[in-house]
């Protein structure tokens, strides 16, 4: 039978309209957790996930508290199937005051057995690009798109991703970074409301809700593939300007002013 057969037209546009619709279910998910439910509707009523004002103002005054009461509403979250296989939900840590907080996709195997983000050995890659920028892990705030380990550490599905999305969301609302990193494509499309790829999405400032919002590689990508760390160093580089200008150039990576200083290539692998 023709249909379905990769080497024929029909088959070729099969899984071209697979693709569209992968990509198209990435965008919605996206923007979903970006807290745009219905787009249609997204300017004529308050964005889905977003507390409530007195809310928001409490969690302003008190992103500590903020993030207490997020944390206590996921105890024992069995709102998506990824439950049934974790060992321990991996909220996130850092400094509820963070002016960076880093988005990674979810936790990993030893992440799971620990209850803590990045402590593995990517984690501890992770740790190396902090220090570069001149923090203490403690100081800034590291979390993941799912708080639950998925099987086999696989792609966290759409589904999944609009259950925890808004977690993640008000945790970001709660501390309001002055910049958010995101790490690796996952972290980086649901952020961003996009299927593109991350080499796409890196070496240029995006905003998640009026926060500069940079993308990169994540660090369990760069320890399978040292080649692409000097491309993470450049977006650090972008992350450490803005910090400290407290203002984003016009361009991004690539255009004058943006690029990496002469030290750019100091030594951010393990
Ligand atoms: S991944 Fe998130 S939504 Fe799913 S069970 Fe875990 S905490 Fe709940």
């Amino acid at each position: 039978m023709e249909s379905g057969n990769p080497m024929t037209p029909s088959g070729k546009a099969e899984r071209d309209i697979a693709e569209t619709l992968r990509q198209l279910r990435l965008v919605m998910t996206g923007l979903q957790v970006a807290g745009i439910e219905d787009w249609a509707a997204a300017w004529s009523r308050p964005a889905v996930g977003l507390p409530e004002p007195e809310k928001a103002i409490e969690q302003e005054q008190d992103p500590a508290g903020g993030l207490t009461v997020i944390a206590g509403e996921l105890e024992g979250c069995r709102r998506c199937r990824l439950h049934s296989e974790r060992t321990r939900i991996v909220f996130g840590e850092g400094s509820a005051r963070a002016p960076l907080v880093f988005v990674g996709e979810g936790p990993g195997l030893e992440e799971d057995r620990q209850g803590r983000p990045f402590v593995g050995r990517a984690g501890r890659l992770l740790d190396q690009m902090i220090k570069a920028l001149g923090f203490r892990r403690e100081a800034v705030y590291i979390c993941n798109v799912v708080k639950c380990r998925p099987p086999k550490n696989r792609t966290p599905e759409s589904e999944e991703i609009a259950r925890c999305g808004p977690f993640l969301i008000r945790q970001i609302e709660a501390i309001r970074p002055r910049v958010i990193c995101a790490l690796g494509a996952c972290a980086a499309q649901t952020l961003v409301g996009t299927g593109s790829s991350i080499s796409r999405l890196r070496g240029s400032v995006h905003y998640w809700r009026g926060i500069p919002l940079i993308c990169t590689f994540h660090p369990a990508y760069l320890l399978r593939t040292p080649a692409q760390k000097a491309a993470a160093w450049e977006d650090l580089i972008l992350v450490r300007d803005i910090l400290r200008t407290g203002c984003v150039q016009d361009g991004g990576i690539g255009r004058e002013g943006m690029k990496p200083s002469p030290t750019s290539d100091r030594h951010i692998g393990p």
